[in-house]
């Protein structure tokens, strides 16, 4: 019997690990993956300070105050922010802050401003009572020098940048990330804005597997098309393997006297571990290795092609990249309508889900060549072999991988 998706990924993801690490700004870190963990060197906030515009006093000193018994303390100075106080809060006194001043010493809380008036002679009426604490951001209380902030493997976001530069960091150790080789074999395949002779048809998958690389945070390289030819199918893959740290091929891993991926892995040397699984689309995918690097033929239609990237290839990039996670971004939603497969094995159907999570077949056909239907999808939803889904059942969408997602 072929090997279920599962069985394959547990073929693969033992023969991929991570690339090596390298220094990087973290102004060029969006979506890199991080290679060791980062530590707060700081505290977050670095200091006690006022979290409103007011005056920052001794709570004990205004405990009573209200609107028909307000309470006037002596304005010693103002400390905008970026400065610090020169005095002391003591007994009787405030001193003017502003959103994020330093707390001056001796201060406890801080009054808003809209529960004070200004008066003559330097002093401030407060017309409402303050607890201890209030209006105060507290050293370190929303991170603790020496904490670890950020775990290894995580994909970095607009938000982990942030914080590091709120940490006073610049520099983190990362991943390198893949450069996947990316070769279309066919000889009818002819590149988008060249004459199209008769018998030839525009390759789709050169740009389609580029862009999902893209995405996926890797570095392609894409090959010119390669014909039908077992030589110039060894040729190509050869250079690619060496220039590359994974390869992709689409096409030619079918059982026709035409189908050079697997003659040509062999003559290179390169073990085959995986070809066919119980799946449509995608059946005939292949995983080998060639000069210790991994490579995946995957087939020629484009939704195969998709499907195949999506399952098999993207978990064992998000690996290579070093991410801590592989899973597929995942969602769930019901069944708008009965779905079933009667073949003997799983199918992963182009679906939608509307706003409130129904899930639908994408419009169009469902067929491996039919990349209308692919357009019109959010993801895939798998269907055991012999299994009917009726309407209303909750089910698990694998959504197309976005950048970042991991
Ligand atoms: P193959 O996997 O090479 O047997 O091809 C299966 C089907 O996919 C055939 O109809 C091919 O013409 C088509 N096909 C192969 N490669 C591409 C490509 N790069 N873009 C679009 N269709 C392709
Ligand atoms: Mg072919």
């Amino acid at each position: 019997m072929l090997p279920t998706v599962e069985d394959a990924r547990k073929t693969i993801l033992p023969f991929i690990s991570a690339l090596k690490k390298v220094p990087v700004d973290t102004s060029s870190a969006l979506g890199r993956v991080l290679a060791d963990a980062i530590q707060a060197p700081i505290c977050l906030p670095h200091w006690d300070n006022a979290s409103v515009d007011g005056y920052a006093l001794r709570a004990e000193d205004v405990s009573q105050a209200s609107i028909n018994t307000p309470v006037s303390l002596f304005l010693q100075e103002e400390v905008p922010a970026g400065q610090t106080a020169q005095k002391p809060v003591e007994k009787g006194t405030c001193c003017r802050v502003f959103t994020g001043s330093p707390m001056p010493p001796g201060a406890d809380a801080v009054v808003m401003q809209e529960d004070t008036k200004v008066i003559s002679g330097g002093s401030v009426l407060v017309m409402e009572c303050v607890r201890p604490f209030e209006y105060v951001r507290f050293r370190g209380e929303d991170i603790q020098a020496g904490k670890q902030v950020i775990d290894k493997g995580k994909r970095l976001t607009p938000f982990d940048l942030g914080l590091m530069s709120a940490l006073g960091i610049t520099q983190c150790q990362v991943y390198e990330p893949p450069k996947v080789g990316v070769i279309v074999t066919g000889s009818e395949c002819v590149e988008a804005g060249q004459p199209l002779p008769p018998g030839k048809i525009y390759e789709s998958n050169g740009l389609l597997l580029q862009s999902l690389l893209v995405q996926a945070g890797a570095n392609p390289c894409v090959f010119p098309i390669v014909s039908d030819e077992l030589k110039d199918t060894t040729e190509r893959m050869d250079q690619a393997i060496h220039e590359c740290d994974m390869l992709i091929t689409s096409g030619g891993v079918s059982v026709g006297e035409h189908d050079h991926i697997k003659p040509a892995i062999k003559a290179l040397g390169g073990t085959i571990h995986l070809w066919r699984m119980r799946m449509k689309p995608g059946k005939p995918m292949v995983f080998a290795q060639l000069r210790g690097k991994p490579v995946f033929g995957l087939p020629g239609n484009p939704v195969s092609a998709a499907v195949t990237f999506v399952l098999m290839v993207y978990p064992a990039l998000q690996k290579m990249s070093g991410c801590h996670s592989w899973d597929l971004p995942q969602c769930v939603g019901k069944l708008a309508h009965a779905i079933e497969n009667q073949e003997d094995r799983h199918h992963f159907a182009r679906v939608r889900m509307d706003e409130e999570g129904l899930i639908r077949l994408a419009e169009g056909r469902q067929a491996s060549h039919a990349l209308g239907s692919l357009i019109l999808s959010d993801g895939l939803l798998g269907i055991p072999e012999q299994t009917r889904l009726e309407a209303q059942t909750e089910v698990r969408v694998i959504r197309w991988p976005r950048l970042g997602d991991f």
